[in-house]
């Protein structure tokens, strides 16, 4: 059986980047990652690529930034008064910030400078921008249940 539209695939994936750095491996988990295809339930540079795979099959997937986590947009990253912050944050480059929209869904911030008066935060997910390198392997490809394909996820 192959992957294809309304399959259930379970894979096993080593993320890294154009560095050489590792930023996630479902080795480490231990379970492979089960998604329905057709869903958009992984990135689409990656699912597109997986499509006719046979179970037990390896490769690896090169995917540009528009087709994983998309570009990264400046307008995403803002200046704002580091009184809007609370007080007790103590600043660092690089520091992960949660944040809280309207629909009280929470977003990362990453600080990217400070000064005593500013703070320049980028919402920007941290993977836009970036090439992402993937070597998957296929561990199960099943028919969904009807229940699957109603509810847009492999159970
Ligand atoms: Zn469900």
């Amino acid at each position: 059986m192959q992957v294809a539209n309304d399959k259930v695939v379970s894979f096993h994936y080593r993320l890294t980047l154009d560095n050489g750095s590792e930023i996630d491996s479902s080795y480490q988990a231990g379970e492979p990652l089960k998604f329905l295809v057709g869903q958009g339930q992984i990135i689409p540079g990656l699912e597109n690529a997986m499509i006719g795979m046979s179970i037990g099959e390896s490769k690896e997937v090169i995917v540009e930034p528009a087709q994983a986590y998309g570009l990264h947009k400046k307008e995403l990253v803002k200046t704002v008064p580091r009184d809007q912050l609370p007080s007790d944050i103590e600043l660092q480059v690089g520091l992960v910030l949660t944040g809280q929209d309207e629909k009280e869904q929470e977003y990362e911030l990453i600080v990217r400078s400070f000064t005593d008066a500013d703070v320049t935060l980028d919402m920007n997910h941290p993977l836009a921008g970036k090439r992402l390198n993937f070597a998957v392997e296929v561990v199960e490809v099943r028919d969904a249940t009807g229940e699957e394909i109603k509810h847009g996820h492999a159970h």
